[in-house]
């Protein structure tokens, strides 16, 4: 069993980009820069938005936050992205989901400039990804599809489960893994809670991605020999042991999987900071783009 190790490769792909931010600027070019928006105080939210900026500051890239309180209306949201899409010096935005729920996130994801839709969520940007067209894909599974790159797995002609059907994870990556390239050639399955009987889908998987939020869903007798697991699941869960006061969750039981599978993501440092990095590469071809 191999280790898919998120952090290691993250690191070496952010080097790579440091190093390309250092050729652009002693041309006397422009830093990236990649604006945040954060809406209220969610802990989780607060952690990722912080994830991104420290990544953006390894990298070299200018990061600007944006707080907005939890009351702010969707209006003065919407008026503040068109501020953003017309300053020249901004090039990627990104709005940290969820929001809160008087505010209509179609609405503000259809506001950002799909040329700075570095979280590939602009349904232009999803049409786009949809045609196997040049687009910015959604970090989770551009990172998930990075990470077995890396690894040099094989998916022409596997048959990849995933569980989870979300417009951010389970539905971009079955539309990937399912185009006619490389990696990609997948006979894919999506599963999500109104499937019977899932362990005979994942029973019959060479790759199994979990990413429905459930804490040690996918247990051993679900999967077989030599499979190559990838866990998005990331959950909090309450443990007075841990300074922060609790302890992150995957969606794989990994006592039991890990011995049959030939691969497997940790929780954490698997798919988490492959999507940090994702962002990052993003956010560069925004910034060359221009
Ligand atoms: P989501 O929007 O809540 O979607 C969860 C999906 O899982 C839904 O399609 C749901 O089915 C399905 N599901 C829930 N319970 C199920 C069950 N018992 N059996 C089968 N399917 C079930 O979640 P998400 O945003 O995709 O995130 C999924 C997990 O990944 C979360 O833990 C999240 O924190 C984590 N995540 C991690 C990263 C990372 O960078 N590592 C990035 C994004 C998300 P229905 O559609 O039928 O409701």
């Amino acid at each position: 069993m191999i280790i898919l190790d998120g952090k290691a490769t993250s690191d070496k792909i952010k080097l790579e980009i440091a190093q390309t931010v250092k050729e652009i600027v002693e041309k006397g070019g422009k830093r990236p820069h990649l604006a945040a928006i954060l809406v209220g105080n969610d802990g989780a939210s607060q952690t990722y938005v912080g994830h991104k900026e420290r990544a953006c500051a390894q990298v070299g890239f200018k990061s600007t936050l944006l707080r907005f309180p939890q009351e702010i209306t969707q209006q003065e949201l919407l008026d503040r992205i068109k501020e953003i899409n017309a300053n020249d010096d901004i090039d990627g935005l990104i709005v940290q989901l969820p929001l809160p729920s008087h505010i209509d996130e179609d609405a503000v994801i259809n506001a950002i400039d799909p040329k700075k839709d570095v979280d590939g969520f602009h349904p232009e940007n999803v049409g786009r990804m949809m045609l196997g067209l040049p687009t910015f894909l959604p970090a989770t599974p551009y990172g998930i599809l990075r990470l077995l790159s890396e690894y040099g797995i094989q998916t022409k002609g596997k048959h990849c489960v995933i569980i989870g059907r979300s417009n951010i994870v389970g539905r971009p990556l079955a539309n990937l893994l399912s185009l006619k390239d490389e990696p990609g050639d997948c006979t894919v399955t999506i599963c999500h809670s109104r499937t019977k009987n899932i362990e005979y889908f994942t029973r019959q998987a060479d790759i199994i991605i979990a990413a429905l939020g459930s804490p040690s869903f996918l247990k051993g007798d679900m999967v077989r020999e030599g499979a190559v697991i990838v866990d998005v699941g990331i959950t909090r869960i309450p443990d007075e042991t841990k300074k922060a006061g609790f302890r992150l969750a995957g969606d794989v039981d990994f006592e039991t999987v890990a011995h049959k599978a030939s691969y497997i993501t940790p929780v954490p440092g698997g798919v988490g900071p492959m999507t940090i990095v994702s962002l990052m590469v993003n956010t560069l071809k925004a910034a060359e783009g221009k």
